[in-house]
């Protein structure tokens, strides 16, 4: 899959794709990432990729000439979206939206913003990664690559499949997992997970993955219709681990 990322820093995001899975599927041939700096479009003998704000206020935002400039002479891969917390909320779903096509690229700002009409005239939408706001939009092009390159077949190597995982299939967080050892410092692993019965081992992480989404996002479990009769049977079978 070809990704290509447009900003000034391209070296945060090269360090970053460079290492563990996302280093090995570049390596591997999985993912071609292209990295452009769009200060390398610049004419000028100061490189200038910001200005100050048309109608005033405090900060700068980047040009639009340079972005152009940039995105024309890549031809990137499409949908090209701008990075920025007025966009559409990027989520597990677009992830998947996206590791299904053939690739698609990102535009980082950095300042205050972008100017608009890279936005309306130049991208095809506008990505947010939740309702926060960074200095600049490389940390968010991370996020978004890897949340999609580990979706690609072979890109998680002898890892499980995704389809188990928060947000996977059922809707639900995932239960808390444990390994050796059995006791640490007094604490001990739950029984069931220590017994061989399958069965009440499946029960006890679909319990414990509806305590723990009820707790933490009961948006999730709206979004599934509320609880059936069966989740009631095994929120009752089975009581909550604790979350201080
Ligand atoms: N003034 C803007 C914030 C600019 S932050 C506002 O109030 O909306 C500078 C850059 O960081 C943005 O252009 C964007 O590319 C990136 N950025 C900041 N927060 C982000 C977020 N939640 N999601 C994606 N990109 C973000």
């Amino acid at each position: 899959m070809r990704i290509d990322v447009f900003t000034i820093f391209p070296a945060l995001i090269d360090g970053f794709c460079g290492e563990s899975l996302l280093g090995k599927a570049r390596t591997g041939g999985l993912l071609d990432l292209r990295l452009h700096d769009p200060r390398d479009q610049t004419t000028d003998v100061h490189r200038t990729i910001d200005d100050q704000p048309f109608g005033g206020g405090a900060g700068m935002v980047m040009k639009a000439e340079p972005l152009f400039a940039a995105v024309e002479a890549a031809q990137p891969p499409r949908p090209l979206f701008v990075l920025g917390p007025g966009g559409r909320r990027f989520d597990q779903r677009m992830a998947e939206e996206l590791a299904a096509g053939e690739g698609f690229s990102l535009i980082c700002g950095r300042y205050e913003g972008i100017d608009h009409r890279v936005r309306e005239h130049l991208a095809d939408g506008e990505l947010s990664i939740g309702d926060v706001v960074l200095n600049g939009g490389e940390v968010a092009a991370c996020l978004v690559v890897e949340a999609v390159v580990r979706l690609l077949p072979g890109a998680m190597g002898n890892h499980a499949s995704p389809v188990h995982e928060s947000f996977g299939q059922h809707g639900l967080l995932e239960e808390p997992q444990y390994t050796r050892p059995a006791e640490f410092r007094g604490w001990p692993v739950p029984e069931v997970l220590r017994g061989g019965d399958h069965a009440r081992i499946q029960r006890w992480r679909t319990a414990q993955a509806l305590h723990r989404t009820i707790r933490y996002r009961p948006d999730l479990i709206e979004a599934r219709g509320g609880l059936s009769e069966t989740d009631r049977r095994l929120l009752e079978e089975f009581p909550s681990l604790t979350y201080p």
